[in-house]
């Protein structure tokens, strides 16, 4: 007869194999160390890594304000969610991230959309790491001002690392901008 597993064990296992598994988000919120293990400048936004020409999708509903190209943070798209802190509104920002074609300035956007393609990270200089998709909010779209975006995580607090099809995401929640592998 079989010993029912201690809860130690039940969640042991959960931390590997359920939804809760970290593995995409290679350098969180105010983490020191990057996606390759070298020390970084204070973080601002999560990263989650990737094979380069992966997805990234929407993590909130929101509408496209701004597609640029910085030759550090590589492409990327700007979003204005749903959701407001301190009367202001919230923004995303999506960086290494080569938006589709018809993800230009006024496109609706809700989440799980498609928004591009991660762009592969060779660059030695300026913030040289391995393929991500860096994730940011900021009050307002000031870069003094971002926020911890865990708490506006769908399923909790460091809870979901990417999409899972038919996850229903309320307004006003994120979600991480990956679809699972
Ligand atoms: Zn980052």
């Amino acid at each position: 007869m079989s010993k029912a597993p201690s809860s130690a064990v039940v969640a042991l296992l959960l931390a590997v194999g359920g939804p809760a598994a970290a593995q995409d988000m290679c350098s969180g919120y105010q983490s020191s160390i990057n996606c390759i293990g070298k020390k970084r400048p204070l973080h601002n936004g999560m990263d989650f890594g990737g094979p380069a020409g992966s997805e990234a999708i929407s993590a909130t509903y929101g509408t496209v304000v701004e597609r640029n190209f910085d030759e550090c943070s590589g492409h990327g798209l700007t979003v204005r969610t749903d959701f407001s802190l301190y009367e202001s509104p919230v923004y995303v920002r999506y960086a290494h991230v080569e938006g589709y074609p018809r993800i230009q300035r006024g496109v609706a956007l809700k989440p799980g959309d498609p928004i591009g393609t991660l762009i592969p990270l060779r660059h030695t200089r300026c913030h040289g790491s391995r393929t991500h998709v860096h994730y940011e909010l900021r009050v307002n779209g000031d870069p003094k001002r971002p926020i911890d975006p865990s708490p506006y995580w769908a399923d909790g607090p460091g809870k979901v690392t990417c999409f899972r099809e038919g996850m229903v995401v309320p307004p006003g929640k994120a979600i991480a901008p990956r679809r699972c592998d």
